[in-house]
């Protein structure tokens, strides 16, 4: 390794870390960006194939991974161990637990937030704690490649992980200076794809009021029609899962009315609207559009 070390010191890209952390870890796999590949192959194919040689001969299977890693050379750094450092952490909300009253009460934000979203990663993490490398990219490219994800922990990914996306989405689609019409690109394009706002908002109450049991109301972007579109999707399910970004999403589990609308699920989604942060759509919106869409 040493020699191998000696070798890549004139190296223009940071091949040797990934020699360094291969050295380290008694796992039998290294996750890698399949762009940090792409750029050794063009860039360095003779270093790279002696890279690879060399984990090959230390039995580490190169796992590639699409999508954007948490930092440059997040496969290339060491694994976590648990403890405090666990890779997914709870999002702080942006807005106090009060903000959305009349609309949502403050104790229904609390525990939801506190209690239920923590859960979701604490149950992520759990879950993830034997495989640290994959720990270490942003849950969105877990969800989005979920077939590349070890099967044992693949059902729990979709539900824990999708848990913690949707929450963390849904929490940034609310404001306590929301409600009222959408403007800007959002109001252009569901005037287009629905007709009238009136009429999708009617679309959309119905398919969170219908949904049977727990799960999610969402809009999304087709990326193949170019058109948005309503999604109801069951449990935790993630629109990454569907490979359609989502704009606006509605939690229609109990936990997120019952304390204030007990069964009465259409009076807590007629309140809903009026938290609706449309800046906020409407921006993931013009992300989505500009190909940015790397959150749920
Ligand atoms: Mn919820």
């Amino acid at each position: 390794m040493e020699d191998l070390l000696a070798q890549l010191r004139g190296s223009r890209t940071d091949l040797a870390r990934i020699v360094e952390v291969a050295s380290r870890t008694e796992l039998g796999y290294i996750v890698v960006p399949a762009g940090a590949v792409r750029a050794w192959e063009e860039r360095e194919p003779s270093t790279w194939a002696k890279v690879r040689d060399w984990l090959t001969a230390k039995g580490k299977i190169v796992v590639e991974f699409e999508g954007q890693t948490r930092t440059p050379w997040s496969a290339a750094t060491p694994p976590h161990h648990g403890g405090s450092d666990m890779a997914y952490k709870l999002p702080p909300l942006r807005f106090s637990y009060d903000a959305l009253e009349p609309y949502i009460d403050a104790e229904t934000m609390e525990l939801h937030h506190d209690k239920h979203h923590q859960t979701y990663v604490d149950a992520l993490n759990k879950a993830i704690e034997p495989y640290p490398h994959l720990a270490d990219l942003p849950i969105e490219d877990l969800l989005r490649r979920l077939d590349q994800v070890p099967e044992a922990i693949r059902t729990a990914v979709r539900n824990h992980g999708g848990g913690h996306v949707n929450h963390q989405f849904f929490w940034t689609v609310l404001g306590p200076t929301g409600g009222g019409s959408p403007r800007g690109a959002i109001a252009d394009a569901i005037t287009k794809d629905f007709g009238s706002f009136e009429r999708f908002q009617s679309l959309f109450t119905d398919a969170a009021a219908k949904h049977f049991g727990s799960g999610w109301a969402f809009l999304v972007m087709n990326p193949s029609t170019e058109r948005i579109e309503i999604l109801s999707l069951p449990n935790q399910e993630s629109v990454l899962l569907h490979g359609k970004p989502g704009l606006l999403c509605c939690d229609v589990w109990e936990h997120a009315y019952y304390l204030k609308y007990r069964n009465r699920r259409p009076d807590y989604l007629g309140a809903w609207w009026n938290v609706v942060a449309w800046d906020v759509v409407d921006q993931r919106l013009q992300d989505c559009r500009a190909g940015r869409s790397s959150t749920a």
